[in-house]
């Protein structure tokens, strides 16, 4: 069965992952921008990332018939530099028509403060000029609810933005049924240590249907998983759920969702 990782951070992974997630059916991902796992210092450092997402990555990625897309921003990490953040977020505009992106993202909260939630509704409000598709990321852990709540709080108040052009990612069971009541797309991150489990979000799908639902491996440089994807199809597939349903999730969701952006093929 074909599918797509719809949030995965290749540019952090070898050429052998890419031949891995090939050989798994993997036809498309798409590559949120992110945190280095250092600060970039200045925004030139950030044009070079994005000139990397947007040319190369696709490159590697087609060497194994796959399809790169990706979602260029300031990530939740940095925004603390308000002034960094805005000179970056001034360039993006420049890479928004290249062949790859999808929109905005993975933007959001990482410790809920003040200058995050600035940064986060700047990008907001950019999304909305451009009308560009949004990503974000929710916080990890004890900062999820608190976090998923203001995210929701501020998506309800930026009302330029259509609901279903929106995915909130890195869903649990405590903030997933908000997500979807209001009308967003929800994504549920495999991850080997915290996040979601592929039992977890099998229960998950269960729980809530398939509709607006999707799952993805977030592998990035640290402990991670790039094939996290196809261990979920197995997880449903010896539930006894059905190849439709499977597909459903992991190939028609993303293909639903990333479809609404005219440089989607
Ligand atoms: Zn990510």
């Amino acid at each position: 069965m074909h599918y797509i990782d719809p949030h995965i951070h290749m540019v952090s992974r070898t050429t052998d992952d890419y031949e891995s997630l090939a050989k798994m059916g993997c036809v498309a991902v798409s590559e949120p921008a992110f945190w280095a796992g250092y600060d970039r210092g200045s925004a030139a450092g950030f044009r070079d990332y994005f000139e990397q997402l947007t040319t190369f990555e696709p490159k590697r990625a087609a060497w194994y018939g796959i399809q790169h897309y990706t979602w260029l921003c300031i990530n939740a990490k940095e925004a603390e530099n308000v002034a960094l953040s805005r000179e970056v977020i001034a360039m993006i505009p420049e890479f928004l028509s290249r062949p790859n992106v999808l929109g905005i993202g993975e933007i959001g909260l990482n410790k809920n403060t003040r200058n995050e939630a600035i940064v986060f509704l700047e990008h907001l409000d950019l999304a909305a000029r451009m009308n560009e598709l949004v990503l974000i990321h929710t916080p990890h852990l004890a900062d999820k609810h608190q976090g998923t709540r203001m995210i929701l709080d501020m998506l309800a108040g930026e009302t330029r933005l259509e609901r279903q052009r929106v995915l909130v990612d890195h869903v649990e069971e405590h903030t997933i049924r908000p997500v979807l009541e209001a009308g967003y797309w929800a994504g549920m991150t495999l991850y080997p240590t915290t996040k979601c489990t592929p039992q977890r979000a099998a229960d998950m799908v269960e729980l809530y249907g398939p509709e607006h639902l999707m799952v993805n491996s977030a592998g990035d440089w640290g402990p991670s998983k790039p094939t996290a994807v196809p261990d979920f199809m197995l997880e449903m597939r010896l539930r006894g759920h059905s190849e439709e349903l499977i597909q459903h999730v992991v190939y028609d969701n993303p293909r639903e969702f990333f479809g609404q952006c005219p440089r989607w093929s």
